[in-house]
């Protein structure tokens, strides 16, 4: 570990604040909703624009299914810390009519700046700031909001022999760290029976219907209120006509569960109902989609995280565990230490009310920036992965960020 930080650290990105929120505005002002891979490629051009300003180095571009992300391999030492986020929005092109880009009142507004274009400019402006980055990667992925379908190979690659994964998601309420996340599964009920006329002869039929309202109940049953696991039957469908024995039906079915051994159970019990209804039979299709991030893989870095809060005089962390999915659920099931909502604080992710707290930013980037530091002070645990240290440098010395020294190397960074 290294040295400790100080206050001065958070004075630093004070100092630099009217810039990281300018490199907001303009990353909030290139829409980039999920769905439109055109847009999405125009908003991968302005992250890579202001990242290469700040970073003074310019990323690799990955399209993958017409999908456009970017990866920044700072140094030449093997990946040790994945700095990971999304430029990716859920809002339509044309939110900005309605939602324009704006600061008033140490208030910063506009689609996606707090999911989470303000997590990608503190990430640029915190790995900016340190005297070493020799091992840093940030990771800049453009479908996250569609469950990441195009870079969740990228991600694991990039997250494999890592040391950490520092996820640039907003943070919860009141600035908390989500050190859970529930997992995800979902699944395609379907029911096979058999057609037969509704008045002629009803009893030659097998009712994909009966036996589909039977299989809701059962899988609602599946749920486990105290472990905090939810199984909710969304979509319906069955039949064809209205005098059709319906030789066809199916229902969607969306699971929530805090542990990997809450998925494994509700995986093998909806795996395993039997059909009450004579001549029907149940199919389902689906599992898990991610992994649920668990306190073990957490812990240890948010108490890092804690104290060197506690360093830069900020007030006490606080984590919570939260019930939505992000990257970080891929790189936790990778046995990867995950530490997730380093974000900017604010509120109103998905909403209207969007926004991001100026005044969090500096302590914030501070945080990130000293987390990054102290986890590259770290000895090598693994010869094949991370290069040695120099047994010459002063111990601890790497391990505190300094404002940016090398005017050529960056030309919006911070300034001491
Ligand atoms: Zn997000």
């Amino acid at each position: 570990m290294g040295v400790l930080p100080s206050p001065e650290l958070v004075e630093r990105f004070r100092a630099v604040t009217d810039a990281i929120v300018a490199d907001i505005g303009t990353l909030v002002g290139c829409e980039s909703p999920s769905a439109d891979p055109a847009a999405v490629t125009r908003s991968a051009d302005v992250v890579a624009e202001v990242g290469t300003a700040v970073l003074g180095a310019a990323p690799i571009r990955v399209e993958r299914d017409g999908c456009a992300h970017l990866v920044w391999r700072l140094g030449n030492a093997a990946t040790r810390v994945l700095l990971l986020g999304h430029h990716d929005t859920v809002w339509p092109l044309g939110t900005l009519e309605r939602h324009p880009s704006t600061t008033h009142d140490g208030v910063l507004r506009g689609p996606g700046c707090f999911d989470m274009k303000a997590g990608l400019v503190m990430a640029f402006h915190a790995v900016a700031a340190l005297p070493e980055r020799d091992g840093v990667t940030i990771l800049v992925t453009g479908d996250e909001e569609v469950g990441s379908p195009t870079s969740r190979g990228l991600i694991e690659d990039e997250a494999r022999g890592a040391r950490a994964v520092l996820v640039l998601e907003a943070a919860a309420d009141d600035g908390a760290l989500k050190t859970e996340r529930k997992g995800v599964s979902l699944y395609t009920v379907r029911v096979h029976g058999r057609a037969a006329h509704a008045g002629l002869a009803p009893q030659d039929g097998a009712n994909a219907t009966v036996e589909l309202a039977h299989q809701v109940l059962a899988i609602t049953e599946l749920a486990d209120p105290v472990a905090g696991t939810t199984v909710t039957p969304t979509l319906l469908a069955a039949g064809t006509t209205t005098n059709t024995v319906p030789a066809l039906g199916e229902v969607r079915v969306d699971v929530r569960v805090p542990s990997a051994a809450e998925q494994q159970r509700v995986d093998a019990a909806i795996r395993g109902l039997p059909a009450r209804t004579p001549g029907t039979t149940v199919v389902v299709d689906g599992g898990p989609n991610r992994v649920p991030l668990e306190a073990g893989v957490s812990t240890a870095l948010f108490d890092r995280a804690a104290r060197l809060a506690d360093a830069l005089g900020s007030p006490p962390l606080r984590r919570v565990a939260v019930g939505g999915a992000s990257d970080g659920n891929i790189t936790a099931a990778l046995g990867v230490p995950t530490l997730d909502g380093l974000g900017a604080a604010g509120g109103g992710a998905h909403a209207d009310d969007e926004h991001v707290l100026v005044a969090e930013l500096a302590p914030r980037t501070a945080l990130l920036s000293a987390l990054v530091a102290d986890l590259l002070a770290d000895p090598p645990t693994n010869p094949h992965t991370d290069p040695p240290t120099d047994p010459s440098a002063e111990p601890g010395v790497t391990g505190v960020p300094s404002a940016p020294t090398s005017a050529t190397a960056r030309t919006r960074g911070p300034r001491p």
